[in-house]
């Protein structure tokens, strides 16, 4: 996620505005009531406790929605491929809003109740550990995007008038789709979208059939066959020019642009396979099946690296920019974090790729970028903020960006490049798909360098002030 200029200016006048409040709440726990299992209600993130569910893994999403821009209404039918990690009684998933018209667990009817944002579902026969089962929920109603002046904005489902956009980190997806809506548990997907014709449906991965109109209705399939976290699933809906290719390297290429952003659709499908090519050869192979992006009308003020299909809100993206969500791909997608305070793993090393872009440009190096930066006065609210903890009321916060950027600089600089290099592409290669923690890179950046880098992570990462 990257906001753009004015999107910043915005939100920091909006969090003046608000007080924010962070839950105290703690982690709920597995409930044993009476005997029976109840999946947890959170998944286990303390900075957002609700967020996510207990007791189950998902594999798979199946998701089918019909949605007609005209009367912002969505009919979806979501089939779940999941493990149970314990005996399940009852289990939850996340959904916001909408109409549950039924849900069967393993096709025998089951009960459901609903509070807030955690669907509770009861299968008719308990789930034993360690079973696989497919949970389907039938709903249908107005999708409501996520408002929080605190992080984002708004996100989730957005209507727009000629169709949505769909940007859902943190915890937006649930605003369309049941689920386990945290990025700890990722999962594959498949969409079948249908829309009035006209409409053109973009969703994360590549197409599996060409699209079929009858009745007035086209129907889209794709399918993204690597695993991805919730929030970076899209559905994005609307009148757009598409060109379609191949990048240099081989990687199948799409951007989308809204009319109004047509002009920018053939620097958006260049920029985007250059970079993408350019950041196999620093990050390592490209972890998915295709590449690109999507400029659409909606004026979100930000972009935000859906899986395959970064989506620009608005505006017309720069090189800094798409280079920035297509790092992402790598540090953020193939490689989620296990728990948002965490995030500087993505938007540090995210950021830290735009000056990496403008060093392979030429414009200017990482140092003197990093130099610029490091010169800011000690009032600077950065240097108050360290970005290695990731504030759940403030995540997006400037630091956990930059500052994030210069801990990676400052590591290079102590290792030097060719370990510094290496350490990027072994990252990226030991836990493809996974999820990581700020301590898995730590650890793997001393056992490469051979160096305590334990002071040198503290003041950059865990303390207030200006590092030295
Ligand atoms: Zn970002």
């Amino acid at each position: 996620m990257r906001f753009t200029r004015s999107g910043v200016a915005l939100l920091a006048a909006l969090s003046t505005l608000t007080a924010c409040t962070a839950s105290d709440e703690p982690p709920i726990g597995n409930s044993v009531v009476g005997g029976e299992r109840a999946g947890a209600a959170g998944i286990g993130d303390p900075d957002f406790p609700k967020d996510g569910n207990g007791g189950y893994d998902v594999a798979h999403y199946d998701l089918d929605v019909t949605y007609t821009p005209k009367g912002k209404r969505l009919d979806g039918v979501a089939t779940i491929r999941a493990a149970a990690t314990q005996d399940l009684s009852s289990f939850n998933l996340d959904l916001t809003g909408l109409h549950v018209r039924g849900v069967t667990v393993d096709d025998a009817a089951a009960t459901f109740s609903r509070q807030g944002s955690e669907l509770t579902v009861r299968p008719a026969k308990a789930i034993g550990a360690s079973s696989s089962f497919t949970v389907k929920v039938t709903y249908s109603g107005r999708p409501r995007p996520a408002n929080d002046s605190a992080n984002l904005g708004t996100y989730g489902f957005i209507p727009t008038p000629d169709g949505a956009f769909v940007a859902s980190e943190p915890n937006g997806s649930k605003t369309w789709f049941p689920s386990n809506d945290h990025p700890a548990d990722k999962a594959t997907f498949n969409f079948t979208i249908t829309v009035p014709a006209g409409v053109t449906a973009l969703a994360n991965g590549e197409m599996t059939a060409k699209p079929a109109t009858k009745g007035g209705l086209t129907t889209y399939r794709w399918s993204e066959r690597h695993p991805m976290a919730t929030y970076l699933a899209t559905a994005t809906l609307g009148k757009f020019d598409l060109r379609e290719g191949k990048t240099a390297a081989g990687i199948l290429n799409l951007a989308a642009t809204d009319p109004r952003f047509k002009r920018s659709l053939d620097h958006l499908y260049t920029a985007s396979g250059e970079i993408t090519d350019y950041w196999t050869t620093v990050f390592g192979p490209y972890p998915f099946s295709s590449t690109g992006g999507v400029v659409d009308d909606y004026s979100a003020g930000y972009a935000l690296e859906n899986q395959t299909k970064p989506l620009y809100g608005g505006f017309e993206p720069d090189e800094s920019i798409i280079a920035h969500e297509l790092a992402h791909q790598w540090f953020g997608n193939s490689l989620t974090i296990k728990r948002w305070k965490d995030l500087w793993l993505n938007e540090g090393f995210a950021t830290y790729a735009e000056w990496l872009w403008s060093e392979h440009k030429g414009t200017k190096t990482a140092d003197a970028t990093f130099n610029e930066l490091h010169a800011r006065p000690a009032s600077d609210p950065m240097w108050s903020y360290p970005p290695g903890r990731a504030k759940p009321d403030d995540l997006f916060n400037q630091s956990v960006y930059t500052r994030g950027g210069m801990t990676l600089h400052a590591l290079r600089k102590t290792i030097g490049d060719p370990t510094f290099f290496t350490l990027l592409k072994t990252w990226t290669a030991e836990h493809r798909y996974g999820n990581v923690t700020t301590e898995q890179f730590i650890d793997l950046a001393e056992r490469l360098s051979g160096k305590d880098l334990g002071p040198l992570f503290d003041a950059w990462l865990f303390q207030p002030g200006r590092p030295a």
